[in-house]
């Protein structure tokens, strides 16, 4: 919508290893290819494990692969003594485009605060990666304050340091919906990525609001993608459990 390239995004989360990794591109790559997607109308990409990205990387470039990736998560340091932490200069320079910041498997199994995804959305701004910043309400938040409540307040909280004009990417993830095979409806997902795409417009400047594409992740699959492709304001998915199986994911990818 408005000149926003939809994007594809699939999230491997702690599946297929390095070797595994590079079949399964390829694979991908082969089967878009066979399909004759037209790259122009749509952008796919990756979110491998960080020992699988130098892997990933060689095989993209030295095949000229017209498919992006990036990280599932970066450290909000550059470097020091920070053991197990991965710098975005690093994921830069393995050529990742984007990091994930803030999945909710990360909020929920390591404690991590929208202060702190904020300030791993302006560390991969830092290095000239492009952030996926993840919110989304659990089904008790639903219960209690309605759908919107939650999102909006960790991505005011996530933006909040972020420079004015900065390229971001939002995902809206309701947290009842990931893994569950019950998906929002379209109109849910539509309602919600308004507002947030209101949100980026205050923090980071209209411009940003207009040009920030917003993905709907939980439960998507080949079967219900173009229903949210369809609204206004959602302008592709994140993409878990089916981006684990090629032809399901280039079904995806082939949402037109
Ligand atoms: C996710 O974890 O980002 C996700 C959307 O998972 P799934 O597609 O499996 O619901």
């Amino acid at each position: 919508e408005a000149g926003r390239r939809p994007l594809i995004a699939g999230n491997w989360k702690l599946n297929l290893d390095h070797l595994q990794s590079i079949a399964f591109v390829q694979k991908l790559a082969w089967s878009l290819q066979d399909a004759k997607l037209d790259f122009r109308t749509v952008e796919v990409a990756v979110f491998p494990p960080f020992t699988d990205l130098r892997s990933v990387q060689s095989l993209i470039v030295s095949d000229h692969f017209p498919i992006t990736f990036g990280a599932q998560d970066v450290s909000e340091h550059d470097s020091g003594a920070y053991t197990g932490e991965i710098s975005g200069a690093f994921l830069k320079a393995l050529e990742c485009t984007y990091a994930i910041v803030g999945h909710s498997e990360r909020r929920s199994y390591h404690h991590e605060t929208s202060e702190l995804v904020g300030a791993k959305a302006a560390a991969a701004i830092r290095h000239g990666l492009v952030p996926v910043i993840c919110v989304g309400e659990t089904a008790e938040d639903l219960e209690a304050r309605g759908a919107s409540a939650v999102p909006v307040e960790q991505l005011e909280t996530a933006l909040a340091g972020l420079p004015k004009g900065s390229d971001i990417v939002v995902a809206y993830e309701p947290v009842w919906a990931i893994g569950s095979g019950q998906a929002a409806t379209p109109e849910q997902a539509e309602n919600v990525a308004a507002q947030l795409r209101a949100v980026v417009g205050t923090a980071l400047g209209e411009e940003a609001g207009a040009a920030t594409r917003i993905l709907y992740g939980g439960s998507v699959k080949s079967g219900n993608i173009a229903s949210f492709l369809r609204e206004p304001n959602v302008d592709g998915a994140l993409v878990g459990g089916a981006s684990l199986v090629v032809d399901e994911f280039a079904k995806i990818a082939r949402f037109q």
